[in-house]
């Protein structure tokens, strides 16, 4: 399994991208760096996305990849929940912002929305995909991805705490997880539903007291003004826990 990394900030800039991962190259988790990230013929290559929640860093490239695959005559599929559909086709794909991706044309929709349910694993393109959910300000679910030779990662996506029904399903190899701020912005980060690298600590001490190990651990997600502040304070909570934990930028490359 191969994991590249195509945004790994909160926001945009020449240097950072919104969030997005690409799997084996045809599944991406998140499209806030997509269309951005990569050329028309890789995005060509592109057979599923899968979306965490609504909010504009983890949705905008939906649209731009429609129109990418419309004008070339495909179809993509799109996995999220209910309400992620409904705020795409009614903010973004309504006839006005831009066209209807997910209704036309009539027959052949470009975007087909595929509903999945928190905790329910399915099958996608061959990998075991279990949807769980998060704690964030707008519903959102996390995914673990298991390739069909047993290599698997979780992708938290936005996150505040309060985890332990989601560490209770999920036993990645390499985990993907936020951590927005720094820990001196921790009444705010609790208040947005967000990580600081203590309250992330808090959030893997469990982790490990549940699942008896930690896996390799990606940050992603980092306000770019703070990644400085955040690198140092999640060096001492690697070493407190004796863990790996990197920090995510653009055009990271991990294989399993
Ligand atoms: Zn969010
Ligand atoms: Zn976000």
């Amino acid at each position: 399994m191969k994991i590249r990394v195509l945004g790994a900030h909160n926001t945009e800039s020449r240097e950072t991208r919104n969030i997005t991962l690409l799997v084996d190259d045809i599944l991406a988790l998140d499209a806030g760096g997509l269309t951005s990230s990569l050329s028309f013929e890789d995005q060509l290559k592109l057979k599923a996305v899968l979306l965490t929640h609504h909010h504009y860093d983890h949705v905008r490239d939906i649209p731009a990849l429609a129109m990418n695959f419309f004008l070339r005559s495909r179809q993509i599929d799109v996995y999220s929940h209910q309400v992620v559909f409904d705020n795409l086709a009614k903010h973004f794909l309504n006839g006005t912002i831009y066209p209807e991706y997910h209704e036309k044309p009539p027959g052949y929709p470009i975007l087909r929305f595929q509903l999945l349910e928190p905790w329910k694993e399915v099958a996608i393109l061959g990998y075991r995909v279990k949807p769980v959910l998060m704690n964030h300000s707008q519903p959102s679910m996390g995914y673990q991805v298991m390739s069909p030779d047993h290599k698997s990662i979780f992708y938290s996506g936005d996150t505040g705490i309060g985890l332990i029904e989601v560490w209770k399903q999920i036993k990645p190899q390499l985990l993907f997880i936020e951590v927005t701020g720094p820990d001196k912005w921790e009444n705010s980060m609790i208040e947005h539903k967000h990580m600081t690298p203590h309250l992330l600590k808090m959030e893997l001490d469990i982790f490990r007291e549940i699942n008896r190990y930690l896996p390799r651990i990606y940050i992603l997600h980092t306000n770019p003004a703070s990644e400085k502040e955040i690198s140092a304070e999640l060096a001492g909570v690697a070493a407190s826990l004796q863990a790996d934990i990197l920090v995510s930028y653009e055009g990271m490359q991990v294989e399993i």
